[in-house]
């Protein structure tokens, strides 16, 4: 087979433990034998940003929105104990809240459904894709432990008593967003629902949150109202505001094939619910939209530190790699999608269908047997590589049928 060709690069991001074994491999298995890709590499380690103190984390993002397709690893989110344990000169932020906030995206997290591993909730037959707004609110909060005091929020001319500590230690949080980001979050919003033909709901709490959550759904219903009524009735599709109470109701209840659009910490939240419903963590993708249009593609499951302290030992591992895989392919497609390269494409579309039969064949990692049932096929558990060595002999025998 000749190589496919890529006249553009996408943006790579390496980073560490498992996922950075399971990130070469999979180039080396099921990517580098079809496709001369071209990348722009960024080393996102830890060790990495420690050495550039943390600024390769910013030309990577900044590569994303230059070149308009970036694929990222798994990377440590630091906290005491990992600063200790890597000797760093300082605690850095988490790399994808610094991607997050230089590309002011949506993060859209998508199931990735396979025959033969069910739902935990028996109703749903359709993804569900939950659209985390990922700017600002806790995220970018500012936070004070005091032991006692006047709690007073000011703005502009305004000002606020939060509440009077007196002489009684406690805790606040001041929380902020921009109408700017949250246009944008509505705008990919829908421009995501209208791209896949599926509902899109958003839910907060505004009978509370009477200025601030009320304000998203001001945001929303406008940008709806102004832009997209026309074009949603045409795609057959309809978006509304619930109150997120009702939303996690219905969403049991549902069949799925909606998008679920959610603010930053409720979609933190509720999309690892959501990932466990649907099977595993480990199947479940991730791509963050900025509103200039890159895109950037990633597992949604972190770095897999205990199979790696396994892997260390020389042990054996079964960890699965389809998302990181999908975060690839994903790439790949958007890539070949902009630069109207048909054959990248179709690699990137054959990939992930090779993924799903390997599964539904019966060969998958040690996550998945423990939760596959398929009538009459026989369940192999497989080693890390030997998952990405199956899925490369499935897509060489489809090439060879096509
Ligand atoms: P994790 O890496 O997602 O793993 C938690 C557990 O989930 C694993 O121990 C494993 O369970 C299971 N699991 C997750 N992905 C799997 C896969 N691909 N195949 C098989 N099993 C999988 O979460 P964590 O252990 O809490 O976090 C590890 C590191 O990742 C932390 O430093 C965290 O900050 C970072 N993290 C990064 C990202 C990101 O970069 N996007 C996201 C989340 C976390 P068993 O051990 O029971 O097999
Ligand atoms: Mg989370």
């Amino acid at each position: 087979m000749d190589k496919i060709r890529m006249s553009m690069p996408v943006v790579e991001m390496d980073g560490d433990e498992m996922t950075r074994v399971l990130w070469k491999w999979c180039k080396e298995i099921l990517l580098l034998p079809f496709v001369e890709l071209k990348t722009a590499y960024f080393d996102l380690s830890i060790q990495n940003r420690d050495l550039t103190d943390d600024e390769v984390t910013a030309r990577a993002a900044n590569a994303c929105l230059k070149y308009g397709v970036g694929v990222k690893c798994a990377t440590i989110t630091l906290n005491k104990q990992r600063e200790e344990e890597f000797g760093l000169k300082r605690l850095y932020p988490s790399p994808n809240a610094t991607i997050r906030a230089i590309m002011d995206g949506t993060v859209f997290r998508a199931p990735i459904t396979v025959n033969g591993i069910a739902p935990l909730v028996p109703t749903w037959k359709k993804p569900i894709v939950i659209a985390r707004h990922a700017y600002g609110d806790m995220y970018k909060a500012v936070e004070i432990a005091t032991d006692g005091g006047d709690a007073v929020i000011a703005c502009g001319g305004e000002k606020r008593t939060v509440f009077d500590f007196g002489e009684k230690s406690g805790i606040l949080l001041a929380q902020h967003n921009t109408d700017e980001s949250i246009e944008s979050f509505a705008t990919s919003c829908f421009e995501y629902a209208l791209s896949q033909g599926y509902n899109l709901w958003f839910s907060a709490k505004d009978t509370v949150s009477k200025i601030y959550d009320h304000r998203f759904k001001e945001i929303f219903q406008r940008i709806y109202d102004e832009k997209y009524v026309e074009l949603f009735k045409r795609r057959g599709i309809e978006y509304f505001y619930t109150l997120i109470d009702d939303a996690v109701a219905r969403v049991m209840r549902s069949q799925g094939g909606f998008v679920w659009a959610l603010k930053n910490y409720d979609g933190d939240v509720m999309s690892d619910m959501v990932a466990t419903a649907f099977g595993s963590l480990a199947m479940m993708t991730s791509v963050l939209v900025s509103p200039s249009g890159a895109f950037e593609y990633e597992a949604a499951h972190g770095t897999v530190t205990r199979h790696f302290r396994r892997y260390q030992q020389g042990e054996e591992t079964s960890t699965n790699s389809v998302a990181t895989i999908f975060a690839w392919t994903g790439a790949l497609k958007k890539r070949g999608e902009l630069d109207g390269n048909e054959r990248l494409v179709e690699f990137a579309d054959d990939m992930e269908r090779s993924v799903l039969s390997t599964i539904e064949s019966g060969y998958m990692t040690g996550d998945l047997a423990g939760i596959f049932h398929l009538d009459g096929v026989r369940v192999n558990k497989l080693d890390s590589k030997g998952f990405l060595c199956a899925v490369a002999k499935t897509y060489r025998e489809l090439k060879e049928r096509k």
